[in-house]
Parts: C-alpha cells; sequence; structure tokens
C-alpha cells in the first residue's frame, strides 16, 4: 500500500493536475479583463495591448521611453530631515519611509530627477512616483523640485515634470503644505529664465500636487483616461450632493473642458515633448506650424 499512497498516486497526480504559472507571468487589465502576458505588457509600457488603458508606471520603467537611446543621468534628491515631526500613526513615520526607499529604484523619495537628451537637446526631468507613499509630496519632493528648477536653468533646459500623486505628506503637516509654495517658486524660476516647463499629468494627480506645480505648465499634457482633480468625485458628490457627469475629472473631460491641452498616448509623448520643446525654444525655426499640430 505504502509504495501505492507515496509513489504512485503523486506521479498520477501531477499527471491530471494543470502545472500552475508562475504568479507574476501574467496579469490582467483592470479596465477590459483580459490577460496580458507581463513581458509584452513591460515592453508595451503597461498600456494594455488589448483596450489601450493605461496602466500606473513608475519612474524608472518610464525614464528609457523617453531620453535619446534610453540614456540619462539621475540626480539624488537633497538631504532633507527624514521625520521632523517624530511622526507616528498605526506606524512610525520613518518606518514607512524606510519601507518605501527599500522598495523603491532611483530615489529616497517619491521624486525622481533624471538629465539627459531629448531630440538631441538637454532636457531636464522630475517624476513622481505613485508607488512611493502615493506619490505624495513632503521636503524632500519639494527640495528635489528646487533641485530640478535650478539645473534647468543652469544647463537652460526645459523642464518638463510628470505628476502622480495623492497630494501632500501628511505625515509632515504644515512642513509638507509648505511644499505647495517652494514648488510653486521653482517653477518660477525656470519662468523667469525663459525656459519652458512642461507638464504630464498622469494618474492619479490630486490634492496639492494639482495645487500647485502640476497645474502651471505652459503645456499641459494628459495621459489618456487618468484622474486629474483637487478633491476626489466622491467627497464632491457628497458635498455639492449631485450627481457628476460622466468622466468628471478624467483627462478627456479636463480637454474639453480646457484645463488640459491635448491627451496624449504613452507611446507618443516623447515625440509629442520633443516638438513642443522645439517649438517653444527654437521659435523662428519652427515658424508657421501652429501648436495644435504639434500634439496631434
Ligand atoms: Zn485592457
Amino acid at each position: 500500500m505504502n509504495w501505492l499512497t507515496n509513489f504512485v498516486r503523486p506521479k498520477l497526480r501531477a499527471l491530471v493536475t494543470r502545472k500552475e504559472a508562475p504568479e507574476n507571468l501574467w496579469l490582467k487589465c483592470p479596465k477590459c479583463e483580459q490577460m496580458l502576458f507581463t513581458r509584452d505588457w513591460e515592453v508595451n509600457q503597461q498600456v494594455c495591448s488589448h483596450c489601450g488603458h493605461h496602466m500606473r508606471i513608475r519612474p524608472m520603467k518610464r525614464l528609457p521611453h523617453l531620453f535619446d537611446e534610453g540614456k540619462y543621468e539621475l540626480h539624488p534628491l537633497p538631504r532633507v530631515t527624514s521625520d521632523p515631526l517624530k511622526f507616528r500613526d498605526t506606524k512610525r513615520y520613518d518606518a514607512r519611509l524606510k519601507e518605501a526607499q527599500s522598495k523603491a529604484e532611483g530615489t529616497t523619495d517619491a521624486l525622481v530627477v533624471a538629465s539627459g537628451p531629448m531630440g538631441g537637446r538637454m532636457a531636464i526631468m522630475a517624476l513622481l512616483d505613485f508607488g512611493f507613499m502615493g506619490g505624495s509630496m513632503g521636503t524632500a519632493v519639494g527640495e528635489g523640485l528646487v533641485m530640478a528648477a535650478e539645473l534647468a536653468v543652469a544647463r537652460k533646459a526645459p523642464l518638463i515634470a510628470f505628476s502622480a500623486s495623492g497630494g501632500a505628506r501628511m505625515q509632515e503637516g504644515i512642513l509638507s503644505l509648505m511644499q505647495l509654495t517652494r514648488s510653486t517658486i521653482a517653477v518660477r524660476l525656470v519662468k523667469q529664465a525663459g525656459l519652458p516647463y512642461i507638464v504630464v499629468l498622469t494618474d492619479p494627480t490630486t490634492g496639492g500636487v494639482s495645487a500647485s506645480f502640476a497645474m502651471l505648465g505652459d503645456v499641459h499634457l494628459a495621459e489618456p483616461d487618468a484622474i486629474i482633480g483637487f478633491a476626489g468625485p466622491r467627497v464632491i458628490q457628497d458635498t455639492i450632493r449631485q450627481e457628476l457627469p460622466e468622466g468628471f475629472q478624467r483627462s478627456e473631460y479636463l480637454l474639453e473642458h480646457g484645463m488640459v491641452d491635448a491627451v496624449v498616448h504613452r507611446h507618443k509623448l516623447r515625440e509629442t515633448l520633443i516638438r513642443l520643446v522645439h517649438l517653444l525654444m527654437d521659435p523662428v525655426a519652427s515658424e508657421g506650424r501652429g501648436l495644435a499640430v504639434a500634439v496631434r
């Protein structure tokens, strides 16, 4: 009996049971629910190949698709006091930070700053990382934005910001709110130097970020179907006690209402940014070509 139960039965069971695929080999599109092969999905910049749904993408996955030949330099964020208020909720803030840092790539907080050639011209990029504590803006992000702006001015390069954030970093209290003004001043540095500041709004851009640097661009591009707004639709609906229109706070809705200049597919972002920077920085060479043509 032992031989039958210990040897033959497992062998037979192995033959009839389906082999489990590794968990991360496939993923399901949250919009159309089709299965996607993870490797294809990554090559496709995390856009669903069936329905075109743009899933959230972290900065380090996005950067190679923006710069010439995928070559760029990362700029570490300036050091700041990591837990100025010694804040604690269910967990200590510095423990939360350390955990997020251990999973983050290319940065120590929710912002990645990179520079490199884009269309043969130097560009500075500042990308919020929603995977790092919801892309929340604390002191480190504010300092990073100032650094990116100073870099743009020093190199006479355009500044391109990618927003993806739930808003201010609650654990830093008032210091977090101060970053609204700091990031606004950072944008002003770039504008005063006569350099372009372009914002790419990605899913989701809300709270303090949408109330500061993310809405101050010379040009606002948005990825399709991204949530962009200050307060969430549920909060607004509960406050005004009215049904909200369909597609409220989505990129396409904001385009229709004049808050966004163009909704651009992720695969078209690089060429659109190159064309925009060219139009804004070489006005003579690009004379005769309208902006509407440029971003389409
Ligand atoms: Zn899909």
